[in-house]
């Protein structure tokens, strides 16, 4: 009979941590694999947006995902995207029947950096919507800089329906039966800083929906997790005109740099500009044929 056991940390003679996973099953589910604005993207008649219009199996909602145990017992998910509303039916959904099924079945939301398309979903936690109470938000110290400082935010907190707990990037917390720890990362940081997450569970699994560009040390995190939920807001470089404004590794470039890794990778964070999108385009099979997965949204992976 499989069990679930609260994640047991021994302190052996001051020094040593040994920390016990026994049987826990969980889950990480796609709510949001789309870019910040997602796809279809607002006023855009391209193919693919065409397409996800035309057929919601081809919609990819805002950047998000949730980590939730097999037994619905707890949900926390990483980014709040300006789709939350419907992110949360999928939650529900998942939950249905289970313990977790009440209206807003999250525990604590994980920010990964203050582009919009990843906190503006905590909007729909305020009075104007639900008014939520004291939803933990786990960011680091500028991000908490931040939404202390500035409209809607500030007067959530206010108002008590968000409350900013800062973690120290690089340090590993505990939350129910997993740990996570984060790492900073390189992405324009007009406002606060950016960090990917990593969530210690049975497997251990990196959360980077955004960077500029791959370091050594990034791509060294990802060769140690099991699974990796990677950048892949563009197949090629000039994929758009304005690039250079907006600079994300290409998919080209990445899988070349993690052709030889034994981690899963699952790309995520579309552009509607991406090719692979295309079900039909060489661009999605010469990903897949190289072994490496594209994410879509309802995607369940098991932890
Ligand atoms: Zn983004
Ligand atoms: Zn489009
Ligand atoms: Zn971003």
């Amino acid at each position: 009979m499989k069990f679930s056991l609260d994640l047991l940390s021994i302190n052996l003679m001051g020094n040593f941590f040994i920390e016990l996973f026994v049987e826990l099953d969980m889950q990480l589910v796609i709510l949001g694999s789309g870019q910040d604005a997602g796809v279809p993207q607002i006023g855009c008649y391209c193919e693919n947006c065409v397409k996800s219009r035309e057929d919601k199996a081809f919609r990819r909602l805002g950047p998000s995902i949730a980590l939730m145990d097999s037994k619905k017992k707890f949900c926390y998910i990483f980014d709040a995207s300006p789709d939350l509303k419907e992110q949360v039916d999928t939650i529900n959904k998942i939950a249905q029947k289970e313990s977790l099924a009440k209206s807003i079945p999250i525990d604590g939301i994980f920010l990964t950096h203050t582009h919009f398309g990843h906190i503006a979903g905590l909007w729909s936690l305020g009075k104007e919507c639900i008014n939520i109470k004291k939803m933990i938000i786990h960011c680091t110290h500028k991000m908490k800089q931040f939404l202390d400082s500035y409209h809607p935010f500030k007067h959530m907190i206010e108002q008590e329906n968000i409350t900013p707990v800062p973690f120290e990037i690089g340090t590993k917390q505990h939350y129910n039966e997993f740990s996570v720890s984060s790492f900073e990362v390189p992405h324009r940081n007009e406002y606060v800083d950016t960090v990917g997450f990593i969530i210690h569970a049975k497997k251990t699994v990196v959360y980077l929906p955004d960077l500029d560009y791959w370091t050594e040390e990034i791509l060294a995190i990802i060769e140690e997790a099991d699974i990796a939920l990677i950048d892949a807001t563009f197949y090629t470089k000039d994929e758009i005109p304005r690039m250079a404004n907006v600079p994300h590794p290409p998919m080209i470039e990445t899988m070349e740099r993690l052709k030889n890794t034994t981690t899963e990778i699952y790309f995520t964070h579309f552009n509607h500009t991406n090719k692979t999108l295309d079900e039909t385009s060489k661009e999605r099979k010469e990903t897949l044929e190289k072994g490496f997965k594209l994410a879509y949204d309802g995607l369940i992976i098991e932890i």
